[in-house]
């Protein structure tokens, strides 16, 4: 009778034990999940103010895009068709229909022209396309293009 009452007083000891480590456990896993909760809540409200951000900036570019279009739209009315499709051909080709001679070089392709083909693009008229031999942009005179007898 006494080793039953030492054994079962041995099992409700071990059963103590048992029931506070649970308890510790309960406690850790409770703090975690406040934790847990609070990252959660910080994430939404994160997650709030970056897609109100976003959508302002996208409202933003849309607006940009929209006014660059209706630019570009009346930039292009007085180009000619013809010189607008040759544009649109190179463009789709080297990314720009385009390029500034500057200094005798193409800025399109960054090739310097030699004095031949300089040449002919100073005698050209001041409405003829020319185009760069190398990269086939249309190129763009200015007084800073470097015209044999022009400044
Ligand atoms: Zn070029």
């Amino acid at each position: 009778m006494t080793h039953e009452m030492v054994s079962l007083e041995r099992r409700i000891s071990d059963l103590e034990d048992v029931e506070l480590e649970i308890m510790a456990r309960l406690e850790d896993a409770q703090s975690d999940l406040t934790a847990a909760e609070s990252d959660l809540t910080d994430l939404d409200e994160q997650i709030a103010a970056t897609t109100a951000e976003r959508d302002r900036r996208g409202g933003a570019l849309q607006g940009e895009l929209t006014e660059t279009e209706a630019k570009r739209v009346a930039a292009i009315a007085s180009i000619p068709a013809e010189l607008l499709r040759l544009y649109d051909k190179v463009r789709e080709r080297q990314g720009t229909g385009a390029a500034m001679l500057r200094a005798r070089r193409c800025e399109g392709c960054q090739i310097t022209l030699d004095a031949g083909t300089l040449g002919q693009i100073t005698k050209a008229a001041a409405d003829e396309v020319v185009r760069c031999e190398e990269c086939s942009r249309i190129l763009v005179r200015t007084d800073e293009s470097g015209l044999i007898g022009r400044s």
